[in-house]
């Protein structure tokens, strides 16, 4: 006997998230006629997606030359040679098609003179291989890119008669005893119902963990759910160690500026006025990629040429900038410079700090979104009935590093995906199995002892805790005191999970309850970061060590993969990155002699 009554819906898909890959997804599979539901804990225009400001790569070439395999090159580069290379050429070659798509869907892209869709520079975009000047690849609708394509993708999901199950929190997946997951158990936040989804294919959606660090771009709400449910159901969370920091969060809130500011011109500055990225990447100056921007930064930081009373800050120049542009481009970041640091951007620079930004580690996945549960003898072994697609995913495109607009790119094109192969395995006419009521029962349980949590630590001391400890332990530069630290204090404070204190009992709008399931998410995906991170003996990508400079190709070109037991244990092992391109170079495929690796420089 549950201990909750709960309601049964039978789909075919049920998507968890309603960010940009949630609605791609949900869109895709609603298109084809797939009885489709999305569940989402925040309405789905407040995803996370909506604050995305500075766009979404594709090589259209509507500003100049470009191709699929420069956009490649660059995203392989990018990833500091971690990134699967079948994923990464399906990423650049979709791209197009799908910005198109978002186009005919509605997205309203700023344009050019000639009325075609408007590209600015991002950091890390170049043409030729690397050696050729920074391209213009990143699609925007001015700085209000996702929120554009949010609004547009839940338009033409409902008219797609796609239902959506507002303020629904998901609480755990539901598996099979043979390991296939048949769906998701949830929470209506709004009136304190239980609901189990019963659907042939579930997809996780649910974004990133920034949360579980002090200071993030990220909302609230970005707490590794998906990552968390997964972790619970005994499966993988791959390369959790490579987190983003992005060089322009605006010190003290963290909020962030987008790096379209320097694609459209802005530069940083030191406390000597010196415009030092010249010095470390004179190619590609304030426009190399994030992670070596923010190493940089606080490279300066560090040998005592910050800026502000306490030195322990740079300087984000857009002043010399006409103002016409300012307001055109980037009317967003003008507004948030003034409301979170008190600046006039025609005027003055604005404070800046490399702040946590993106996970490019999650649920593994092939390139299809398909989740992986890799075995002895097949790395690439698929979860029956579950994908994960965008932040949450780690499909792996990004690698080490994410590129700039390579997100929001990701987003559409692996929701697409999703879609597309789940309308190859999805039997839509064939009745849903029975949900496995073992299953459904441990997770009501496990929601019910939450709820009834009686200890000594209120979730948001431990919260607290945890996110300190992150950001000191885990950060830009690693070493292996902080590493090691990092992993025993993680330890005691997952190890408080079973002493936590919650004291609304209330089923309905219980935001206590709710901030501890999520805390219970953030936990899994905050401890294997650490303990991947501590395991990792190289340099590479986000993932830098100081007592390991260098990128050891032979021993660490693989992925991590961590399994967590119980709150504290973490299991580590590893498996292959993919290193062959989809496409042979006779049948007009890269040439795999462009992308094999080397030192990167920009
Ligand atoms: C400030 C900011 C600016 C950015 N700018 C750019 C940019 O310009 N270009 C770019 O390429 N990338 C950018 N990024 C990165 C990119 O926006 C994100 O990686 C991306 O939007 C994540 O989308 P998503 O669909 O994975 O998840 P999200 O948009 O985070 O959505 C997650 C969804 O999951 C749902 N959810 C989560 N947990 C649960 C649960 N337990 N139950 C039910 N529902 C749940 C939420 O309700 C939400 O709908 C930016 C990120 C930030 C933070």
């Amino acid at each position: 006997m549950a201990a909750y009554d709960f309601e049964t819906h039978e789909y075919d898909v049920v998507v968890v998230g309603a960010g940009g890959s949630g609605l791609r997804a949900t869109l895709g599979m609603a298109e084809q006629g797939l009885r489709t539901a999305c569940v989402t804990k925040v309405f789905p225009t407040r995803s996370h997606t909506v604050a995305a400001q500075g766009g979404i790569a594709a090589s259209l070439g509507n500003m100049g030359p470009d191709n699929w395999q420069w956009h490649m090159y660059d995203t392989v580069k990018g990833s500091d040679w971690l990134g699967d290379t079948d994923a990464m050429e399906y990423l650049a070659r979709e791209a197009p098609k799908a910005v198109y798509e978002l186009e005919h869907y509605g997205v309203p892209f700023s344009r050019t003179e000639e009325g075609r869709i408007y590209q600015r520079p991002f950091g890390g975009h170049t043409t030729e291989f690397g050696e050729g000047p920074p391209v213009q690849r990143t699609c925007a609708a001015a700085d209000r890119t996702g929120h554009a394509m949010l609004h547009t993708l839940y338009g033409q999901s409902l008219k797609n008669n796609a239902e959506f199950f507002i303020e629904y929190f998901a609480i755990d997946l539901v598996m099979s005893e043979d390991g296939a997951c048949q769906g998701v158990v949830c929470w209506n936040l709004d009136n304190g119902t239980m609901h189990a989804f019963n659907a042939k294919m579930t997809v996780l959606a649910t974004g990133g963990y920034g949360r579980a660090y002090f200071s993030a771009t990220s909302a609230h709400t970005c707490t590794g759910d998906g990552g968390g449910m997964a972790a619970r159901a005994g499966l993988p969370l791959q390369d959790m160690e490579f987190v983003q920091f992005h060089p322009t969060g605006i010190y003290g809130s963290g909020c962030l500026i987008t790096e379209g500011a320097r694609g459209e011109g802005g530069y940083l500055t030191n406390s000597e006025g010196e415009r030092f990225m010249e010095r470390y990447a004179p190619t590609y100056k304030d426009l190399a990629s994030r992670d070596v921007v923010s190493r940089c930064m606080t490279m300066e930081i560090r040998e005592g040429r910050g800026v502000g009373a306490e030195g322990d800050h740079i300087h984000l120049h857009l002043n010399h900038l006409p103002p016409e542009t300012l307001a055109e481009r980037l009317p967003g970041i003008s507004e948030s410079a003034r409301i979170f640091a008190g600046v006039e951007v025609t005027r003055e620079p604005i404070p800046v700090l490399p702040t946590v930004h993106y996970n490019m580690g999650g649920i593994p996945t092939n390139y299809w979104g398909e989740a992986l549960n890799p075995v002895e003898w097949n790395p690439d072994a698929v979860v029956p009935g579950l994908m994960a697609v965008g932040e949450a995913g780690c499909a792996s495109v990004h690698g080490a590093n994410r590129l700039g607009s390579n997100s929001l790119i990701d987003l559409v094109v692996f929701g697409r995906a999703a879609a597309i192969r789940a309308g190859q395995v999805v039997k839509a006419d064939e009745p849903n199995p029975d949900l496995n009521i073992a299953s459904v029962d441990r997770a009501f349980d496990r929601f019910d002892g939450l709820r009834n949590a009686s200890g000594e630590v209120p979730t948001a001391d431990l919260r607290l805790e945890m996110q300190k400890t992150m950001q000191s332990d885990a950060a830009v530069f690693r070493t292996n005191r902080t590493l090691d630290e990092g992993c025993k204090r993680m330890k005691t404070i997952a190890g408080k999970m079973d002493d936590l204190s919650v004291t609304d009992r209330s089923l309905v709008w219980n935001s206590d309850l709710m901030e501890t399931l999520e805390l219970a998410n953030l936990m899994p995906n905050a401890i294997t970061t650490v303990v991947s991170a501590e395991a990792r003996r190289e340099s590479r990508g986000a993932h830098a060590h100081e007592d390991y400079p260098d990128r050891d190709d032979t021993n660490w070109r693989r992925h991590t993969l961590a399994w967590v037991d119980g709150h504290a244990t973490v299991r580590l092992d590893y498996r292959p990155v993919h290193t062959d391109p989809l496409t042979p170079l006779e049948e007009g495929g890269i040439d795999p002699g462009r992308i094999a690796p080397k030192a990167r420089v920009y």
